[in-house]
């Protein structure tokens, strides 16, 4: 399978190329060429679906879902009438990306030793990319890994999971600015040839196409588990989770609709109901993995929907970029609704008290927006994208006590920290990556 980019001037490549480069050489994303239809007989174990659905080798699947906490990988719980959680959040750093990374660290890994080649990945994150990214990294010989997060400005269970990690081949950096700063340095080092080449820098962000292609097993095996047609809602920030759905959807699985699930930082919930695609100021809330104006992964929705048109796309992106509102089209598959802080505190207090199940602030989300969008008789699988034990101030807040502990976090909330504060001066960053892995 040939890969094209969503803006059509950059090289097709395959997916072993896609993997590793990420972003294409025209601005766009790589998709496939086109994607098979799935049959009826693709079922079995979450293994036998992803090795049916992405056609990546079982031994590597079988690998990367060891590491998951439940034989079922991501199991699928009956909540109220007509709707159901499926728990993303059995992997090592109990949140989603999880599913998408522990798969994408050893593809990316197996391919550099089959060319001979290291990368060093480096990765900004506000709160959960990082620690997934990293539990992806450790104990892989050919990647390195820096991430860079905001000093003072991710939470104390986020920051504990990445900096407690004790690998060769793992470091962290504080950085004294915010979240946006870091991604900044983050461009800055990808932008500067030199320096990419000399560290032989690598990426792992939402945009890589692996990271999209494993997420869409868990779409088959959840309406499997529901056994009819059915609608999933799920808790959105960059659009990676949601488009993965509506990958399955075309390949066949029997999707109803989506609904996608957004905090006050709206800007999915706006462009679904008016058809105009408006950036905002970003917002910090509760469900801080979804405070995001700029979902990158929309640009490969919109190439769809366009017909596959690049220079259409590319227009597109370019008067977002420049103007910060563009018209764009829509489907009518996708429907989306806004939870806001309080309404969130209430959604996880609701359910606790109903069903006596825990659920985390981005999750309620997700269940805040299908139970204001569900039809009567449809049924909602509701993607749950995070362990409420990694936000239990939210929980507090809901309930009146901390969420339990499971036994993976309490590891790394003990552990020792390590990680080099510095400021938000690209040079200084620079810096520190060239020494960082030398001994
Ligand atoms: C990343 C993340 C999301 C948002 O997923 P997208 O693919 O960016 O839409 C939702 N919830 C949690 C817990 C996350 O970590």
């Amino acid at each position: 399978m040939k890969f094209v980019s969503t803006r059509g001037r950059a090289p097709a490549l395959g997916f072993d190329d896609v993997l590793l480069e990420g972003l294409a050489r025209d601005g766009g994303l790589y998709v496939p060429d086109g994607l098979p239809k799935l049959g009826a007989d693709v079922r079995g174990s979450y293994v036998d679906v992803a090795a049916a659905v992405t056609g990546i080798e079982r031994g590597v699947l079988e690998a990367a879902y060891a590491t998951f906490d439940d034989p079922e990988v991501c199991p699928v719980r009956a909540l109220d009438e007509g709707l159901w959680v499926q728990e993303l959040w059995h992997g090592p750093t109990l949140a989603f990306k999880d599913v998408a990374l522990q798969l994408v660290g050893r593809l990316m890994d197996a391919e550099l030793a089959k060319r001979g080649e290291r990368r060093t990945i480096v990765v900004a994150t506000s709160g959960d990319t990082g620690s997934a990214a990293i539990a992806a990294c450790v104990g892989r010989a050919n990647l390195d890994i820096v991430v860079l997060h905001p000093a003072g400005r991710v939470s104390d269970v986020q920051r504990r999971q990445m900096t407690t990690v004790d690998a060769p081949n793992v470091r962290n950096l504080a950085v004294k600015g915010t979240f946006d700063d870091c991604q900044d340095l983050v461009k800055a080092m990808f932008a500067d040839p030199g320096f990419r080449d000399e560290l032989q820098l690598g990426a792992m962000n939402s945009i890589n196409w692996g990271r999209v292609i494993a997420q869409i097993p868990y779409y088959v095996t959840g309406q499997l588990a529901v056994g009819r047609p059915c609608t999933f809602s799920v808790p959105s920030g960059n659009f990676g989770n949601a488009l993965a759905g509506w990958y399955a959807r075309r390949m066949g699985v029997p999707i109803e609709r989506l609904i996608i699930g957004s905090n006050v930082n709206d800007i999915l919930t706006r462009w679904i109901e008016t058809g105009s695609l408006v950036a905002g100021e970003v917002v910090p809330t509760w469900s801080p993995s979804m405070d995001i104006q700029v979902s990158s992964n929309l640009e490969r929705l919109l190439f769809e929907l366009v017909d596959r048109d690049g220079d259409r796309t590319a227009e597109l992106m370019v008067r977002f970029r420049e103007l910060g509102a563009v018209e764009a089209p829509r489907d009518p598959a996708i429907a989306g609704a806004r939870v806001n802080d309080d309404e969130t505190i209430a959604i996880i207090r609701d359910v606790y008290e109903r069903d006596g199940y825990l659920v985390d602030p981005h999750t309620a989300v997700g269940i805040g927006a299908a139970r204001a969008l569900r039809r009567d008789g449809e049924r909602v699988v509701c993607l749950s994208t995070a362990h409420p034990a990694k936000f239990p101030d939210a929980v507090r807040k809901a309930i009146g006590e901390a969420p339990p502990v499971p036994e993976r976090l309490a590891a790394v909330l003990d552990g020792e920290e390590r990680y080099e504060v510095v400021g938000n001066d690209v040079e200084a960053v620079k810096r520190f990556i060239r020494t960082a892995f030398r001994s």
